[in-house]
């Protein structure tokens, strides 16, 4: 085991703050970069050194690896925390950390490289002998490639960006007179987001719930799962809520969804906290692979509420090259909701950043509020618009929701608009509370 002393967090907002508490909980050191739109943010208040590292735009600071790896050089920090978004999942970073001597918080790079691209990862998965959904096998070399393609596997159907990420890059083909507009839409989207138009396709399953699994791996070749998520919430193939467990899987495809995503880790020698996510078919009880996060995800923290653990400080013990506890150790119980609050429109969803002129957190037993925030705060408008994600846990999600109610209504954000009503509405929603919906529900609604 190798302790590590000082960690650089290369994140902003929530996460950076969130992964601060852990590490200065573990007693080591929280070195925080930041932006110049940054600079009054909290985490940098509280940190142990912080350092300006460029820019507002992510490209000149957040996503800038030479400022970054200089900063650790600089705080002589040994090891570097990811977060999610910007480089969590970026190989040549992890590889330049290495070089550096720098211990990336994270898997390695072969398995990144193995998930990165979500065509390859599905044969990967398929080879590991994990269920996916009919589609392609690997990228779709052109139009009638993937006319053929549909036509076998029929229609409607979803073509997808490789390199995707943040619903972007996907288009639902429901005939064929269609699918060469969408195709061509799909894969620019995918260039200018990603700089990588590989695309391909998969059977469009109508309605589906989106479960994953979050499990840790550690380097002595150990692996548990730390139970599913219900993302199934989504506006736009983004997530909007999240819950643990997933209350619409009986305990016998619960079970085997998690044996999955343990036999899915060890298939790729995975270290490090990751996520298999599948989209769960109600009608036939059969669940699907389609792709994993070779990183923690905005949605963790409902998972640390029905297991108790810290998944951040697990991940860094891992970093030290701990052993993992082991599955009879991690008890999951009650139910647990996040709700992510989003400086936007509740109505349009469109981005609404300034200055917080009040702001009052909810609280109480088993109510989290993991935001970066405060009164006279100014969100800034160059980065992703959500400012905090509510999380509360109880015995069971009947409670969870009346407990999410009461805390929305603590919360108070004055000064810009957010999504707090938006997240009110959905838990008076009957179809919500009586469990009746899918990712397309807010499409239909
Ligand atoms: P991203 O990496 O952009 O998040 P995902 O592949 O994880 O993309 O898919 C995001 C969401 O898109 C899923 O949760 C689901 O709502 C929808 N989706 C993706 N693939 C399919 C599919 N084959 N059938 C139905 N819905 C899909």
């Amino acid at each position: 085991m190798k302790e590590i002393k000082r960690i650089l967090i290369a994140n902003r907002g929530e996460i950076a703050l969130r992964a601060l508490r852990t590490i200065q909980e573990m007693g080591k050191e929280a070195i925080v970069v930041h932006s110049t739109a940054d600079k009054d943010a909290l985490y940098v208040k509280y940190a142990d050194a912080s350092i300006c590292i460029g820019n507002p735009r992510s490209s000149e600071s957040y996503l800038n690896i030479p400022a970054i790896i200089t900063a650790c050089e600089i705080s002589e920090a040994d090891a570097i925390f990811p977060g999610y978004g910007f480089l969590s999942e970026n190989q040549n970073f992890v590889e330049i950390c290495a070089k550096h001597g720098i211990k990336f918080i994270g898997p390695s790079v072969a398995a990144m490289a193995l998930m990165s691209d979500k065509s390859k990862a599905k044969q990967v998965m398929m080879r590991a002998g994990i269920p996916v959904v009919p589609g392609s096998d690997g990228a779709i070399k052109d139009i009638e490639a993937a006319k053929k393609l549909a036509r076998e596997i029929g229609y409607p159907v979803i073509v997808k960006a490789a390199a995707g990420g943040g619903g972007r890059g996907m288009r639902v083909v429901e005939r064929e007179e269609d699918l060469e507009k969408n195709f061509w839409s799909a894969e620019s989207e995918a260039m200018s987001a990603f700089g990588d138009g590989t695309m391909y396709m998969e059977k469009y399953i109508t309605n589906p719930r989106h479960i994953e699994v979050q499990v840790l791996g550690d380097e002595h070749g150990n692996v548990v799962h730390i139970g599913e998520r219900d993302c199934s919430l989504q506006r736009r193939h983004q997530k909007l809520i999240e819950e643990s467990p997933a209350v619409i899987l009986d305990e016998k495809t619960r079970a085997e969804l998690h044996e999955t995503a343990v036999k899915a880790t060890k298939a790729i020698g995975y270290a490090g906290a990751g996520t298999f996510e599948f989209l769960y078919d109600q009608r036939d009880n059969k669940f699907y692979f389609i792709e994993m996060n070779t990183r923690l995800q905005v949605e963790h923290c409902v998972s640390e509420m029905c297991s108790g653990l810290d998944l951040i400080e697990w991940m860094i013990r891992i970093a030290q090259g701990e052993k993992l506890l082991s599955q009879d150790e991690i008890n999951l119980k009650g139910h647990a909701i996040e709700c992510r609050i989003t400086a936007e429109d509740p109505k349009s969803f469109t981005p609404n950043p300034g200055k917080i002129t009040k702001y009052i957190a909810p609280g109480g037993r088993n109510v989290r509020m993991d935001s970066h925030v405060y009164e006279g705060y100014s969100v800034p408008p160059y980065y992703d618009s959500m400012i905090g994600k509510l999380i509360v846990y109880d015995k069971d999600r009947t409670r969870a929701i009346a407990k999410m109610k009461v805390a929305l209504d603590e919360l108070v954000i004055q000064g810009i608009k957010t999504t707090k009503d938006f997240h009110l509405n959905m838990m008076d929603n009957s179809d919500f509370i009586n469990n009746l919906y899918d990712t397309n529900y807010l499409s239909k609604h």
